[in-house]
């Protein structure tokens, strides 16, 4: 009995697994497809940190790479910064594994980091200017067309309500990017994916994961606060950060107030029904699509509420 129970529990343990790689393949997917982040003859060289988000990234496009309809090649790069403690026979042993080609860099950024900014300081500033700029050259040096980052959707989430409350900006992360020196197309092939699923798959894969706190350095703790509220918002309202990412793909300038963005200055009116045009004195209808499983929460609270009234 125990044996069949076990044998059952491994069956949808299997399913559920297979469910999920499905789903992250078909994000990653779409988005090369919607934002058009990888062409035939592309050379993808994918950004591996060692973290959950970046080894995922690899697996998914190594995967798709093998069904795709064009041809692309992928080369992983790390950059070793010296930190101290830095496991630094991990990823090489995985990909000698994975038998691709990849390419590690050293570059001791720890220490000017440590040298520059005074003590007690953020040193992650200097630290990914640092970083961004040698992952530029290594590009150039590879012969990579395309960079590839391991940002998901709620890293783009976050990005957004920081901007908003501390930069005064209407600003995420964008799915596809020309890098500051102009030189380099950056992409970002995890911006469908929920973190969520992310830190599942890299726990299902077993993936040999380097701890991120090994510089020393205090995490951002603004980012922290915004994470944490995204993940309390997504337990208690199932589907809101689903809408909110819709909201991203789906902008509206002319009801929002830029006049970079839209030509307020020159509004006119005309003859024949505007399509962008207002309602302008009520409040618009939203038109809200609410998911299926915030229907079913919905429900059950319904449920409860009543059940509350009745006794
Ligand atoms: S956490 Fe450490 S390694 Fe990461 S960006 Fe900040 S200083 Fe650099």
């Amino acid at each position: 009995m125990e044996s069949i129970l076990q044998a059952e529990a491994q069956a949808k343990a299997k399913y559920n697994a297979d469910k999920l790689a499905k789903r992250l393949r078909h994000a990653v997917g779409d988005a090369i497809d919607h934002f058009g982040m990888i062409e035939q003859g592309d050379r993808v060289m994918v950004c591996l940190s060692g973290g959950k988000d970046s080894y995922t990234m690899l697996d998914i496009l190594l995967s798709l790479q093998k069904s795709a309809p064009i041809d692309f090649s992928i080369i992983a790069v790390n950059l070793d910064q010296k930190q101290p403690g830095f496991p630094e026979e991990i990823l090489p042993t995985y990909l000698e594994k994975l038998g691709i080609e990849y390419r590690i860099v050293e570059e001791d950024t720890y220490s000017i980091v440590k040298r520059v900014v005074p003590e007690g300081k953020t040193t992650c500033g200097l630290c990914s200017r640092l970083r961004r700029g040698i992952l530029y050259r290594v590009a150039g040096e590879v012969g990579a067309t395309k960079i590839a980052l391991g940002h998901h959707r709620d890293d783009v989430l976050e990005t957004l309500f920081l901007n908003m409350f501390y930069g005064g900006k209407l600003k995420a992360m964008p799915p596809k990017l020309v890098s500051d020196d102009g030189r380099n197309i950056v992409i970002r092939p995890l911006i469908y994916c929920r973190e969520k699923d992310i830190v599942r798959y890299s726990e299902i894969r077993q993936f040999p994961i380097i701890p991120c706190n090994l510089c020393g350095s205090q995490a951002n703790l603004q980012r922290e606060v915004v994470g944490d509220m995204l993940r309390d918002w997504d337990r208690r309202f199932p589907g809101r950060l689903e809408t909110m990412f819709r909201a991203l793909c789906n902008v509206a300038p002319s009801h929002l107030a830029d006049p970079k963005l839209f030509g307020f200055k020159n509004l006119t009116t005309q003859e024949t029904p505007y399509a962008d045009g207002d309602i302008a004195f009520d409040h618009e209808p939203i038109e809200t699509e609410v998911p299926a499983t915030a229907l079913r929460t919905i429900s059950i609270l319904d449920k409860r509420e009543l059940n509350r009234c009745a006794s």
